[in-house]
Protein backbone atom coordinates (compact mmCIF):
# COMPACT_ATOMS: atom_id res chain seq x y z
CA UNK A 1 0.00 0.00 0.00
CA UNK A 2 1.36 3.35 -1.08
CA UNK A 3 1.88 6.56 1.06
CA UNK A 4 0.31 8.48 -1.08
CA UNK A 5 -2.04 7.20 -3.75
CA UNK A 6 -4.18 9.50 -6.55
CA UNK A 7 -7.27 10.71 -5.67
CA UNK A 8 -9.79 11.31 -8.80
CA UNK A 9 -8.71 15.04 -9.95
CA UNK A 10 -10.83 17.96 -9.51
CA UNK A 11 -10.27 19.62 -12.82
CA UNK A 12 -6.57 21.11 -13.17
CA UNK A 13 -5.54 20.00 -10.25
CA UNK A 14 -4.31 16.28 -8.95
CA UNK A 15 -5.18 14.85 -5.78
CA UNK A 16 -3.40 12.59 -3.73
CA UNK A 17 -4.18 10.71 -0.39
CA UNK A 18 -1.54 10.38 2.20
CA UNK A 19 -1.13 7.16 4.67
CA UNK A 20 1.01 7.14 7.72
CA UNK A 21 3.90 4.77 7.21
CA UNK A 22 3.49 4.14 11.10
CA UNK A 23 0.41 2.14 10.87
CA UNK A 24 -0.45 2.95 6.76
CA UNK A 25 -3.85 4.53 8.13
CA UNK A 26 -5.52 7.48 5.63
CA UNK A 27 -4.43 10.93 7.50
CA UNK A 28 -5.15 13.31 4.69
CA UNK A 29 -5.56 14.32 1.20
CA UNK A 30 -3.95 17.12 -0.82
CA UNK A 31 -4.98 19.06 -3.76
CA UNK A 32 -2.02 19.19 -6.05
CA UNK A 33 -1.25 23.12 -7.02
CA UNK A 34 -1.84 23.23 -10.83
CA UNK A 35 0.62 25.33 -13.10
CA UNK A 36 -1.59 28.00 -13.15
CA UNK A 37 -2.02 28.07 -9.40
CA UNK A 38 1.92 28.34 -9.46
CA UNK A 39 2.13 31.55 -11.16
CA UNK A 40 -1.03 32.93 -9.73
CA UNK A 41 0.91 32.77 -6.48
CA UNK A 42 3.82 33.95 -7.95
CA UNK A 43 2.24 37.35 -9.05
CA UNK A 44 0.74 37.69 -5.56
CA UNK A 45 4.02 37.41 -4.15
CA UNK A 46 5.26 39.97 -6.76
CA UNK A 47 2.95 42.22 -5.54
CA UNK A 48 3.63 41.47 -1.27
CA UNK A 49 7.73 41.86 -2.02
CA UNK A 50 8.57 45.36 -2.31
CA UNK A 51 6.78 46.34 1.22
CA UNK A 52 8.49 43.28 2.82
CA UNK A 53 11.83 44.28 1.77
CA UNK A 54 11.07 47.99 2.65
CA UNK A 55 10.85 47.05 6.65
CA UNK A 56 13.97 47.06 8.27
CA UNK A 57 15.97 44.09 9.57
CA UNK A 58 14.62 44.07 12.80
CA UNK A 59 11.17 44.21 11.81
CA UNK A 60 11.42 41.46 9.65
CA UNK A 61 12.84 39.65 12.71
CA UNK A 62 10.24 40.34 15.14
CA UNK A 63 7.93 38.35 12.82
CA UNK A 64 10.14 35.30 13.11
CA UNK A 65 10.57 35.90 16.70
CA UNK A 66 6.59 35.67 16.99
CA UNK A 67 6.89 32.31 14.50
CA UNK A 68 9.54 31.31 17.07
CA UNK A 69 7.09 31.68 19.66
CA UNK A 70 4.27 30.38 18.52
CA UNK A 71 6.24 26.91 17.24
CA UNK A 72 7.77 26.32 20.97
CA UNK A 73 4.00 26.59 22.72
CA UNK A 74 2.51 24.85 20.07
CA UNK A 75 5.17 21.64 19.21
CA UNK A 76 3.66 18.78 21.04
CA UNK A 77 1.51 19.54 17.72
CA UNK A 78 3.59 19.20 15.62
CA UNK A 79 5.08 16.16 16.99
CA UNK A 80 2.16 14.61 16.59
CA UNK A 81 1.84 15.33 13.01
CA UNK A 82 5.53 14.66 12.70
CA UNK A 83 5.85 11.12 13.86
CA UNK A 84 2.18 10.32 12.38
CA UNK A 85 3.14 11.91 9.09
CA UNK A 86 7.05 9.95 9.11
CA UNK A 87 6.93 7.54 11.60
CA UNK A 88 10.24 8.94 13.21
CA UNK A 89 11.06 8.68 16.67
CA UNK A 90 9.56 10.96 19.39
CA UNK A 91 13.54 12.35 20.41
CA UNK A 92 14.25 12.74 16.35
CA UNK A 93 11.15 14.79 16.25
CA UNK A 94 12.28 17.33 18.73
CA UNK A 95 15.94 17.12 17.58
CA UNK A 96 16.10 17.36 14.53
CA UNK A 97 12.61 19.08 13.41
CA UNK A 98 12.24 21.76 16.77
CA UNK A 99 15.93 22.24 17.89
CA UNK A 100 17.58 22.65 14.88
CA UNK A 101 15.03 24.63 13.04
CA UNK A 102 14.60 27.07 15.91
CA UNK A 103 18.61 27.49 16.22
CA UNK A 104 18.55 28.41 12.51
CA UNK A 105 15.71 30.70 12.91
CA UNK A 106 17.26 32.62 15.95
CA UNK A 107 20.85 32.95 14.21
CA UNK A 108 19.36 34.62 11.09
CA UNK A 109 17.20 36.43 12.89
CA UNK A 110 20.02 38.00 14.47
CA UNK A 111 22.94 37.98 12.59
CA UNK A 112 20.75 39.26 8.88
CA UNK A 113 21.81 42.80 9.66
CA UNK A 114 25.45 42.30 10.60
CA UNK A 115 25.66 40.03 6.95
CA UNK A 116 23.36 42.12 5.27
CA UNK A 117 23.83 45.74 5.84
CA UNK A 118 25.49 47.85 3.17
CA UNK A 119 29.11 48.53 3.80
CA UNK A 120 32.38 49.94 2.28
CA UNK A 121 34.76 48.30 1.04
CA UNK A 122 38.11 48.95 0.22
CA UNK A 123 39.42 50.02 -3.62
CA UNK A 124 43.00 48.69 -4.28
CA UNK A 125 45.17 50.77 -6.29
CA UNK A 126 44.81 54.52 -7.86
CA UNK A 127 40.90 53.73 -8.13
CA UNK A 128 41.14 53.86 -4.44
CA UNK A 129 42.22 57.53 -4.55
CA UNK A 130 39.43 58.20 -6.43
CA UNK A 131 36.30 56.54 -5.90
CA UNK A 132 34.33 54.64 -2.87
CA UNK A 133 33.36 51.45 -3.23
CA UNK A 134 30.43 50.24 -1.70
CA UNK A 135 28.30 47.02 -1.45
CA UNK A 136 24.39 46.53 -0.52
CA UNK A 137 22.69 43.05 -0.70
CA UNK A 138 19.35 43.61 -2.68
CA UNK A 139 17.13 40.90 -1.91
CA UNK A 140 16.50 38.86 -5.28
CA UNK A 141 12.50 39.20 -5.68
CA UNK A 142 10.56 35.77 -4.79
CA UNK A 143 12.30 32.74 -4.35
CA UNK A 144 11.00 29.37 -4.80
CA UNK A 145 12.21 26.74 -2.07
CA UNK A 146 11.55 22.87 -2.67
CA UNK A 147 11.95 20.46 0.33
CA UNK A 148 12.23 16.32 0.41
CA UNK A 149 10.38 14.56 3.14
CA UNK A 150 13.38 13.32 5.10
CA UNK A 151 13.39 16.88 6.84
CA UNK A 152 9.74 18.54 6.35
CA UNK A 153 10.70 21.19 9.41
CA UNK A 154 14.28 21.65 9.44
CA UNK A 155 15.20 21.69 5.73
CA UNK A 156 11.90 23.92 5.23
CA UNK A 157 12.19 26.72 8.10
CA UNK A 158 16.42 26.97 7.24
CA UNK A 159 16.14 28.46 3.98
CA UNK A 160 12.77 29.79 4.43
CA UNK A 161 13.96 32.52 7.10
CA UNK A 162 17.18 33.30 5.29
CA UNK A 163 15.24 34.12 2.24
CA UNK A 164 12.98 36.27 4.11
CA UNK A 165 14.97 38.11 6.37
CA UNK A 166 17.04 38.67 3.42
CA UNK A 167 13.86 40.23 1.89
CA UNK A 168 12.63 38.31 -0.28
CA UNK A 169 8.75 36.42 -0.51
CA UNK A 170 9.33 32.70 -0.49
CA UNK A 171 6.74 29.97 -2.36
CA UNK A 172 7.75 26.57 -0.66
CA UNK A 173 7.27 23.63 -2.34
CA UNK A 174 6.72 20.57 0.25
CA UNK A 175 7.28 17.00 -0.91
CA UNK A 176 4.20 15.09 -1.39
CA UNK A 177 5.16 12.46 0.84
CA UNK A 178 4.84 15.33 4.32
CA UNK A 179 2.90 18.06 3.45
CA UNK A 180 1.04 18.23 6.69
CA UNK A 181 3.82 19.43 8.75
CA UNK A 182 4.98 22.26 6.45
CA UNK A 183 1.31 23.30 6.02
CA UNK A 184 0.70 23.50 9.76
CA UNK A 185 4.13 25.37 10.29
CA UNK A 186 3.14 28.01 7.73
CA UNK A 187 -0.56 28.72 9.59
CA UNK A 188 1.65 29.67 12.26
CA UNK A 189 3.55 32.44 10.09
CA UNK A 190 -0.03 33.55 9.28
CA UNK A 191 -0.66 33.78 12.94
CA UNK A 192 1.87 35.34 13.70
CA UNK A 193 0.84 38.52 11.68
CA UNK A 194 3.29 37.78 8.32
CA UNK A 195 1.88 40.04 5.73
CA UNK A 196 -0.18 38.17 3.23
CA UNK A 197 1.53 36.75 0.45
CA UNK A 198 5.24 37.41 1.80
CA UNK A 199 4.76 33.72 1.90
CA UNK A 200 2.62 30.87 0.28
CA UNK A 201 2.78 27.08 0.49
CA UNK A 202 2.11 25.50 -2.58
CA UNK A 203 1.44 21.56 -1.91
CA UNK A 204 2.04 19.09 -4.48
CA UNK A 205 3.77 16.75 -6.15
CA UNK A 206 7.07 16.61 -8.81
CA UNK A 207 4.75 18.30 -11.55
CA UNK A 208 4.14 21.47 -9.05
CA UNK A 209 7.50 21.60 -8.45
CA UNK A 210 8.57 21.29 -12.26
CA UNK A 211 6.00 24.35 -12.18
CA UNK A 212 7.62 26.16 -9.82
CA UNK A 213 10.88 26.29 -11.27
CA UNK A 214 9.64 27.36 -15.08
CA UNK A 215 7.16 30.14 -13.39
CA UNK A 216 9.39 32.98 -13.39
CA UNK A 217 11.23 32.80 -9.78
CA UNK A 218 14.18 34.53 -9.22
CA UNK A 219 16.41 31.45 -7.59
CA UNK A 220 15.67 28.02 -6.32
CA UNK A 221 16.95 26.31 -3.30
CA UNK A 222 16.46 22.70 -4.22
CA UNK A 223 17.06 20.16 -1.74
CA UNK A 224 16.14 16.25 -2.61
CA UNK A 225 17.66 13.96 -4.52
CA UNK A 226 20.34 13.83 -7.43
CA UNK A 227 18.01 12.54 -10.35
CA UNK A 228 15.46 14.94 -9.51
CA UNK A 229 18.73 18.40 -8.58
CA UNK A 230 19.51 17.48 -12.38
CA UNK A 231 15.76 18.16 -13.55
CA UNK A 232 16.00 21.20 -11.40
CA UNK A 233 19.07 22.57 -12.24
CA UNK A 234 18.23 22.31 -16.51
CA UNK A 235 15.04 24.15 -16.04
CA UNK A 236 16.86 27.02 -13.94
CA UNK A 237 19.94 26.79 -16.42
CA UNK A 238 16.91 27.24 -19.46
CA UNK A 239 15.70 30.09 -17.00
CA UNK A 240 18.51 31.76 -16.26
CA UNK A 241 17.95 31.82 -12.50
CA UNK A 242 20.28 30.64 -9.90
CA UNK A 243 19.83 27.63 -7.71
CA UNK A 244 21.39 25.77 -5.04
CA UNK A 245 21.35 21.82 -5.46
CA UNK A 246 21.25 19.97 -2.02
CA UNK A 247 21.57 16.50 -3.04
CA UNK A 248 22.00 12.95 -2.11
CA UNK A 249 24.91 11.27 -0.43
CA UNK A 250 26.86 8.02 0.35
CA UNK A 251 28.77 9.67 3.34
CA UNK A 252 31.71 7.24 4.21
CA UNK A 253 33.20 6.63 8.21
CA UNK A 254 36.57 5.99 8.86
CA UNK A 255 37.86 4.18 11.86
CA UNK A 256 41.56 4.47 12.50
CA UNK A 257 43.57 2.00 14.68
CA UNK A 258 43.56 4.99 17.56
CA UNK A 259 39.68 5.49 17.36
CA UNK A 260 38.10 4.98 20.93
CA UNK A 261 36.21 1.93 20.21
CA UNK A 262 33.02 2.78 22.49
CA UNK A 263 32.56 6.66 21.00
CA UNK A 264 33.05 5.11 17.57
CA UNK A 265 30.94 1.93 17.66
CA UNK A 266 27.92 4.43 19.30
CA UNK A 267 28.78 7.10 16.29
CA UNK A 268 28.34 4.06 13.97
CA UNK A 269 24.71 3.48 15.18
CA UNK A 270 23.63 6.84 15.56
CA UNK A 271 24.96 7.93 12.29
CA UNK A 272 23.18 5.24 10.23
CA UNK A 273 20.68 4.84 11.92
CA UNK A 274 19.31 8.80 12.49
CA UNK A 275 16.23 9.25 11.48
CA UNK A 276 15.57 5.45 10.49
CA UNK A 277 18.68 6.13 8.13
CA UNK A 278 17.22 8.68 6.24
CA UNK A 279 19.52 11.85 7.27
CA UNK A 280 21.37 12.79 3.70
CA UNK A 281 24.48 13.16 5.64
CA UNK A 282 23.97 9.76 7.45
CA UNK A 283 27.05 7.31 7.96
CA UNK A 284 26.07 4.99 4.93
CA UNK A 285 29.49 2.97 4.68
CA UNK A 286 32.23 2.39 7.33
CA UNK A 287 35.79 1.33 6.76
CA UNK A 288 37.95 0.19 9.96
CA UNK A 289 41.27 -0.82 9.94
CA UNK A 290 41.76 -4.25 10.78
CA UNK A 291 43.75 -4.35 14.25
CA UNK A 292 40.03 -2.90 15.13
CA UNK A 293 37.77 -4.76 13.00
CA UNK A 294 36.77 -7.40 14.72
CA UNK A 295 36.34 -5.32 18.26
CA UNK A 296 34.89 -2.59 16.49
CA UNK A 297 31.85 -5.09 14.98
CA UNK A 298 31.32 -7.01 18.11
CA UNK A 299 29.98 -3.30 19.83
CA UNK A 300 28.72 -2.00 17.19
CA UNK A 301 26.22 -5.55 16.79
CA UNK A 302 25.87 -5.70 21.04
CA UNK A 303 24.14 -1.89 20.53
CA UNK A 304 22.35 -2.73 17.59
CA UNK A 305 20.82 -5.63 19.08
CA UNK A 306 19.36 -3.02 21.95
CA UNK A 307 17.57 -1.03 19.51
CA UNK A 308 13.83 -0.32 20.15
CA UNK A 309 11.61 0.37 17.31
CA UNK A 310 8.08 0.98 18.06
CA UNK A 311 4.94 3.04 17.09
CA UNK A 312 4.36 4.87 19.96
CA UNK A 313 5.89 5.79 23.50
CA UNK A 314 9.97 4.99 23.91
CA UNK A 315 11.83 3.55 20.68
CA UNK A 316 15.00 4.46 19.13
CA UNK A 317 14.07 3.11 15.53
CA UNK A 318 11.00 4.72 13.70
CA UNK A 319 9.11 3.71 9.94
CA UNK A 320 10.58 4.43 6.98
CA UNK A 321 8.55 6.84 5.73
CA UNK A 322 7.22 5.68 2.23
CA UNK A 323 7.16 2.48 0.63
CA UNK A 324 9.74 3.40 -1.87
CA UNK A 325 12.05 3.97 0.71
CA UNK A 326 11.67 0.37 2.29
CA UNK A 327 11.77 -0.96 -1.44
CA UNK A 328 15.02 0.38 -1.89
CA UNK A 329 16.25 -0.49 1.58
CA UNK A 330 15.37 -3.76 1.36
CA UNK A 331 16.71 -4.22 -2.31
CA UNK A 332 20.33 -3.33 -1.03
CA UNK A 333 20.52 -5.42 1.48
CA UNK A 334 19.20 -8.59 -0.04
CA UNK A 335 21.78 -7.86 -3.13
CA UNK A 336 24.58 -7.63 -0.67
CA UNK A 337 23.01 -11.02 0.97
CA UNK A 338 22.77 -12.74 -2.52
CA UNK A 339 26.73 -11.36 -3.18
CA UNK A 340 28.39 -12.67 -0.19
CA UNK A 341 27.79 -10.50 2.62
CA UNK A 342 26.63 -11.61 5.88
CA UNK A 343 23.92 -9.60 8.17
CA UNK A 344 25.00 -10.06 11.70
CA UNK A 345 21.63 -8.14 12.84
CA UNK A 346 18.06 -7.44 11.22
CA UNK A 347 17.83 -7.80 7.77
CA UNK A 348 14.21 -7.60 7.23
CA UNK A 349 10.95 -6.03 7.82
CA UNK A 350 10.06 -6.33 11.28
CA UNK A 351 7.40 -8.41 11.22
CA UNK A 352 5.69 -7.63 14.73
CA UNK A 353 4.97 -3.87 13.15
CA UNK A 354 2.57 -2.65 10.97
CA UNK A 355 3.65 0.06 8.95
CA UNK A 356 6.92 0.55 7.06
CA UNK A 357 9.66 -1.02 9.27
CA UNK A 358 12.97 -2.47 8.40
CA UNK A 359 15.08 -4.12 11.61
CA UNK A 360 18.38 -1.55 12.32
CA UNK A 361 20.53 -3.68 10.44
CA UNK A 362 24.24 -5.03 10.46
CA UNK A 363 26.10 -5.70 7.37
CA UNK A 364 29.60 -6.86 7.26
CA UNK A 365 31.61 -8.71 4.20
CA UNK A 366 30.23 -5.77 1.96
CA UNK A 367 32.48 -4.70 -0.91
CA UNK A 368 32.26 -1.74 -3.33
CA UNK A 369 30.01 -3.95 -6.14
CA UNK A 370 27.58 -4.17 -4.08
CA UNK A 371 24.47 -0.99 -4.44
CA UNK A 372 24.91 -1.00 -0.77
CA UNK A 373 28.72 0.33 -0.93
CA UNK A 374 27.57 2.75 -4.02
CA UNK A 375 24.18 3.90 -3.82
CA UNK A 376 22.59 6.07 -1.13
CA UNK A 377 20.37 3.37 0.97
CA UNK A 378 18.75 5.73 3.04
CA UNK A 379 17.60 3.26 5.86
CA UNK A 380 18.85 2.27 9.13
CA UNK A 381 21.89 -0.26 7.94
CA UNK A 382 25.18 -0.31 9.39
CA UNK A 383 27.33 -1.57 6.66
CA UNK A 384 30.90 -2.18 7.90
CA UNK A 385 33.56 -2.93 5.48
CA UNK A 386 37.58 -4.37 6.69
CA UNK A 387 40.16 -2.31 5.46
CA UNK A 388 44.27 -2.68 5.33
CA UNK A 389 44.94 0.54 6.90
CA UNK A 390 43.95 4.25 7.10
CA UNK A 391 45.18 4.56 3.64
CA UNK A 392 42.95 2.16 1.93
CA UNK A 393 40.16 3.52 3.96
CA UNK A 394 40.67 7.10 2.45
CA UNK A 395 40.99 5.69 -1.41
CA UNK A 396 37.68 3.50 -1.16
CA UNK A 397 36.14 6.65 0.71
CA UNK A 398 37.08 8.57 -2.56
CA UNK A 399 35.60 6.02 -4.53
CA UNK A 400 32.36 7.07 -5.16
CA UNK A 401 30.20 9.49 -6.92
CA UNK A 402 28.68 11.39 -4.22
CA UNK A 403 30.60 13.77 -1.57
CA UNK A 404 27.80 15.43 0.98
CA UNK A 405 29.53 14.72 4.12
CA UNK A 406 31.76 12.14 6.18
CA UNK A 407 33.46 11.39 9.37
CA UNK A 408 36.72 10.40 10.87
CA UNK A 409 37.54 8.55 14.18
CA UNK A 410 41.00 8.80 15.69
CA UNK A 411 42.02 9.88 19.13
CA UNK A 412 44.44 12.62 17.28
CA UNK A 413 42.67 15.48 16.81
CA UNK A 414 45.52 16.64 14.11
CA UNK A 415 45.75 13.26 12.48
CA UNK A 416 41.88 13.71 11.89
CA UNK A 417 42.16 16.92 10.78
CA UNK A 418 44.67 15.70 7.74
CA UNK A 419 42.26 12.86 7.10
CA UNK A 420 39.59 14.58 6.83
CA UNK A 421 40.99 17.54 4.34
CA UNK A 422 41.85 13.96 1.87
CA UNK A 423 38.44 13.29 1.76
CA UNK A 424 36.67 14.27 -1.59
CA UNK A 425 33.32 15.62 0.32
CA UNK A 426 31.75 18.69 1.37
CA UNK A 427 32.57 18.65 5.09
CA UNK A 428 33.61 16.40 7.56
CA UNK A 429 33.08 15.36 11.39
CA UNK A 430 36.52 14.22 13.63
CA UNK A 431 34.89 12.26 16.10
CA UNK A 432 31.30 13.05 15.13
CA UNK A 433 28.77 11.74 12.96
CA UNK A 434 28.22 14.38 10.48
CA UNK A 435 26.68 17.60 12.50
CA UNK A 436 27.61 20.39 10.17
CA UNK A 437 24.29 21.20 8.97
CA UNK A 438 23.14 22.47 12.56
CA UNK A 439 25.98 24.56 12.53
CA UNK A 440 25.47 27.27 11.03
CA UNK A 441 28.95 29.21 10.43
CA UNK A 442 30.03 25.72 8.42
CA UNK A 443 29.39 26.55 4.46
CA UNK A 444 27.23 23.31 3.48
CA UNK A 445 27.30 21.57 0.33
CA UNK A 446 28.34 19.00 -1.64
CA UNK A 447 30.53 18.26 -4.24
CA UNK A 448 30.77 15.90 -7.13
CA UNK A 449 27.22 14.73 -7.63
CA UNK A 450 26.30 15.92 -4.14
CA UNK A 451 24.76 19.19 -4.81
CA UNK A 452 25.92 22.72 -6.43
CA UNK A 453 26.24 25.51 -4.77
CA UNK A 454 27.33 25.78 -0.34
CA UNK A 455 24.12 27.39 1.91
CA UNK A 456 23.89 28.43 5.56
CA UNK A 457 26.16 31.19 7.10
CA UNK A 458 26.95 34.57 6.12
CA UNK A 459 27.64 33.27 2.43
CA UNK A 460 24.52 31.34 2.21
CA UNK A 461 22.06 34.01 3.78
CA UNK A 462 23.60 36.03 1.15
CA UNK A 463 23.04 33.54 -1.36
CA UNK A 464 19.69 35.02 -1.15
CA UNK A 465 20.33 38.69 -2.42
CA UNK A 466 22.35 40.13 -5.62
CA UNK A 467 25.66 41.29 -3.86
CA UNK A 468 25.60 44.90 -5.78
CA UNK A 469 28.51 47.34 -5.57
CA UNK A 470 27.66 50.77 -6.08
CA UNK A 471 31.13 52.91 -7.01
CA UNK A 472 30.94 56.38 -5.93
CA UNK A 473 32.86 59.19 -6.96
CA UNK A 474 34.70 60.66 -4.78
CA UNK A 475 36.25 64.37 -5.98
CA UNK A 476 33.65 65.47 -8.69
CA UNK A 477 35.31 67.81 -11.34
CA UNK A 478 33.94 68.90 -14.75
CA UNK A 479 35.60 65.77 -16.82
CA UNK A 480 35.45 62.52 -15.53
CA UNK A 481 38.53 60.02 -15.72
CA UNK A 482 39.49 58.97 -19.22
CA UNK A 483 36.93 61.03 -20.96
CA UNK A 484 36.56 62.46 -24.68
CA UNK A 485 38.53 63.46 -26.23
CA UNK A 486 40.92 60.82 -26.60
CA UNK A 487 44.55 62.58 -27.47
CA UNK A 488 47.67 61.27 -28.43
CA UNK A 489 49.32 63.43 -25.37
CA UNK A 490 47.20 62.06 -22.58
CA UNK A 491 47.82 58.56 -24.09
CA UNK A 492 51.20 58.51 -23.73
CA UNK A 493 50.90 59.93 -20.26
CA UNK A 494 48.99 57.23 -18.99
CA UNK A 495 51.21 54.42 -20.70
CA UNK A 496 54.49 56.20 -19.04
CA UNK A 497 52.66 56.75 -15.98
CA UNK A 498 51.25 53.02 -15.95
CA UNK A 499 55.04 51.56 -16.81
CA UNK A 500 56.31 53.83 -13.97
CA UNK A 501 53.85 52.34 -11.37
CA UNK A 502 53.56 48.98 -12.15
CA UNK A 503 57.56 48.36 -13.06
CA UNK A 504 58.30 49.51 -9.96
CA UNK A 505 58.22 46.16 -7.50
CA UNK A 506 57.36 47.80 -4.45
CA UNK A 507 54.93 50.30 -5.70
CA UNK A 508 53.34 47.14 -7.71
CA UNK A 509 52.93 45.40 -4.78
CA UNK A 510 51.62 48.53 -3.16
CA UNK A 511 48.79 49.00 -5.68
CA UNK A 512 47.42 45.64 -5.16
P1 LIG B 1 13.08 14.10 -4.57
O1 LIG B 1 14.13 14.64 -5.46
O2 LIG B 1 12.28 12.95 -5.04
O3 LIG B 1 12.02 15.24 -4.19
C1 LIG B 1 12.40 16.45 -3.62
C2 LIG B 1 11.38 17.51 -3.94
O4 LIG B 1 11.41 17.79 -5.34
C3 LIG B 1 9.95 17.12 -3.63
O5 LIG B 1 9.28 18.22 -3.09
C4 LIG B 1 9.39 16.75 -4.99
O6 LIG B 1 7.98 16.89 -5.10
C5 LIG B 1 10.08 17.76 -5.86
N1 LIG B 1 10.18 17.42 -7.28
C6 LIG B 1 10.05 16.21 -7.88
N2 LIG B 1 10.22 16.34 -9.22
C7 LIG B 1 10.48 17.63 -9.46
C8 LIG B 1 10.79 18.37 -10.64
N3 LIG B 1 10.85 17.81 -11.84
N4 LIG B 1 11.05 19.70 -10.51
C9 LIG B 1 11.00 20.29 -9.30
N5 LIG B 1 10.71 19.65 -8.15
C10 LIG B 1 10.46 18.33 -8.23
O7 LIG B 1 13.81 13.80 -3.20
P2 LIG B 1 13.19 13.12 -1.91
O8 LIG B 1 13.07 11.68 -2.18
O9 LIG B 1 12.02 13.90 -1.46
O10 LIG B 1 14.33 13.39 -0.83
C11 LIG B 1 15.33 12.48 -0.50
C12 LIG B 1 16.63 12.92 -1.13
O11 LIG B 1 16.98 14.21 -0.65
C13 LIG B 1 17.78 12.02 -0.72
O12 LIG B 1 18.58 11.76 -1.85
C14 LIG B 1 18.54 12.86 0.28
O13 LIG B 1 19.91 12.54 0.39
C15 LIG B 1 18.33 14.23 -0.26
N6 LIG B 1 18.56 15.24 0.76
C16 LIG B 1 19.66 16.05 0.65
C17 LIG B 1 19.93 16.97 1.64
C18 LIG B 1 21.13 17.88 1.56
O14 LIG B 1 21.19 18.83 2.33
N7 LIG B 1 22.08 17.63 0.68
C19 LIG B 1 19.07 17.09 2.73
C20 LIG B 1 17.97 16.25 2.81
C21 LIG B 1 17.71 15.33 1.81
Amino acid sequence: MAIYEPLPAKGERRRLQLRSPVDLEVIGEIECASAEDVRAALERARKAQPEWAALSFRSRARFVHRFMDLFLERSDELIDIITRETGKARSEAISMEIFAPMQAAAYYARRAEKFLKPRKRRVAGMLGWLKQLRITYRPLGVVGIITPWNGPIALAVNPLVQALMAGNAVLLKPSEVTPLSTQWMAGLWAEAGLPENVLQVLVGDGETGAALCEAGVDKISFTGSVATGRKVAEACGRNLIPCTLELGGKDAMIVCRDADLERAASGALIGSCMNTGQYCCGTERIYVVDELYERFVDAVVERARSLRQGTSGEFDVGALFWDRQLEIVEGHVDDARARGARVLVGGRRNPDLPGLYYEPTVIVDVDHDMAIMREETFGPVVAVMRVADEEEAIRLANDSEYGLNGNVWTRDKEKGFEIAQRIETGGVCVNDMALTYGVPEAPFGGRKTSGVGQVNGKKGLRGYTHEMPILIDRWGGTKVQGGYPYTRKAEDGTLAFAKRLFGNATLRRWLA
